[in-house]
């Protein structure tokens, strides 16, 4: 197979060198060819030593790169074969953390595992892809085939859910459907020993937030005989876990009345009605923060990104800051807050900044005990900190 090739000014080899997952279109000198969105593209420096191979895409990012010179020996062909040869090696990797106990887990997170534009989470047998860029979108049969070559009768079905990732003008034409097999929802899965019930059709994301799992084992540790409130809950994961780890009242609090069903469904799929104490409810946090004065012995904040782009960076942090403070008026005296940020653009010391504010309007005295993060099936590239998107703190509030 021949692609089009890619030439890149002077001095802008560098960064492509060193791995970063994307061609700017500043960077280009020229193309030999048509280059149309989606198309596998190869890339080469000034004086045509070929560099990388990656998906273009009209656009500020116009190449996001998925084998580099370096660690493919030269040009590659994006067949069954290559990716077969890709996720078995990613799999590899993924072994430390699937056990009798888990059987979920992100088995390809984009730039983080060089797979620039694409997704895979793994439901307990399932595969649910997506793609972030149509080039991406593009690879998905022969993708499909590479995880069948995997996986073998593990793989029961594939489930294609990018419609909602892929840029705006292709989204439009693309359903999501199964690319392989057909599995019924909702689906149950095992994350340290808990069951969950993942519905990728009408889930948010690919069904569930697999990147909170070493969180939700570290509030288990701290929710013994403790009053938790879950706010952000989503699916309920951090609520079931401090249910199983024995906290004597759990308060689950969501907007979507779709998660809070999902939330009691979970929770009833784990335990026996007399033995716990858990309420779910649908309420905007803020609200519901605002309107209750209860008092809780941790409070664990996970919001939605509020901020997806830099223009929006100053805005999100007075979000958080709001948020967190209110939140922090919540916890008792010596209690703990869990609290998160999932944007991209805040970055750890801007989050860190933010809750010392929110500290300082709550007036409470504030210690860190935890610094968190993703776990390692979300790894982030040296070469791509932008890829280190989730960040925590677990706070000893006074
Ligand atoms: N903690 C969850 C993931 C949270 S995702 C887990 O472990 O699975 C963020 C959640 O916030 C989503 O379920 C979304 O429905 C909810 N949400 C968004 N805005 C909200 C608001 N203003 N008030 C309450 N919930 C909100």
């Amino acid at each position: 197979m021949s692609y089009t090739k890619l030439f890149l000014q002077a001095g802008r080899d560098e960064a492509v060198r060193r791995f970063h997952p994307w061609v700017f279109s500043r960077a280009i000198a020229r193309y030999d060819g048509d280059l149309n969105d989606g198309d596998v593209v190869e890339v080469y420096d000034r004086k045509g030593e070929y560099l990388a191979t990656g998906h273009y895409h009209d656009g500020s990012i116009a190449v996001r790169l998925f084998s580099f010179a370096a660690t493919a020996g030269g040009p590659v062909t994006p067949d069954a074969a290559y990716w077969t040869k890709k996720l078995t090696g990613i799999r590899h990797i993924r072994q430390a953390i699937i056990n009798a106990e888990t059987n979920c887990y992100r088995l390809v997170h984009g730039e983080g595992d060089g797979c620039t534009g694409l997704i895979i989470d793994v439901y307990n047998g399932v595969a649910v892809l997506q793609a972030h860029s149509i080039g991406m979108h593009r690879e998905r049969m022969v993708i499909t085939e590479a995880l069948q070559n995997v996986f073998g009768n593990e793989l029961t079905a594939v489930y294609d859910k990018s419609s909602e990732t892929l840029p705006n003008e292709y989204a439009g034409t693309v359903i999501n459907s199964y690319l392989f097999g057909q599995t019924p929802v909702p689906h149950p899965v095992l994350e340290n020993g808990n069951t969950f019930l993942i519905d990728w059709i009408t889930g948010q994301k690919t069904g569930f937030f697999l990147d909170q799992r070493d969180n939700r084992a570290l509030l288990a540790r701290y929710a013994p005989g403790k009053r938790v409130l879950n706010a952000f809950c989503y699916s309920g994961g951090f609520s079931v876990y401090a249910i199983q780890a024995g906290a004597t009242d759990v308060h689950s609090v969501d907007s979507s009345q779709k998660a809070i069903a999902l939330t009691n469904q979970n929770v009833t799929a784990n335990f026996s009605p007399e033995t716990y104490q858990h309420e779910a409810i649908a309420d905007d946090v803020l609200h519901y923060l605002n309107h209750h004065d209860e008092q809780y012995d941790i409070v664990i904040l996970d919001p939605p990104a509020f901020a997806k782009s830099l223009s929006a960076r100053h805005r999100a942090v007075q979000g958080y800051k709001r948020l967190n403070a209110e939140g922090l008026k919540r916890v008792a005296k010596g209690g703990i807050l869990f609290t998160f940020s999932c944007s991209q653009v805040i970055d750890r010391e801007l989050f860190y900044n933010t809750i010392v504010a929110a500290a300082i309007e709550a007036g409470r005295q504030v210690r860190v005990l935890h610094h968190l993060s993703q776990p390692a099936d979300h790894p982030v590239s040296l070469f791509h900190p932008e890829g280190s998107y989730l960040k925590g703190l677990v706070l000893w509030v006074e």
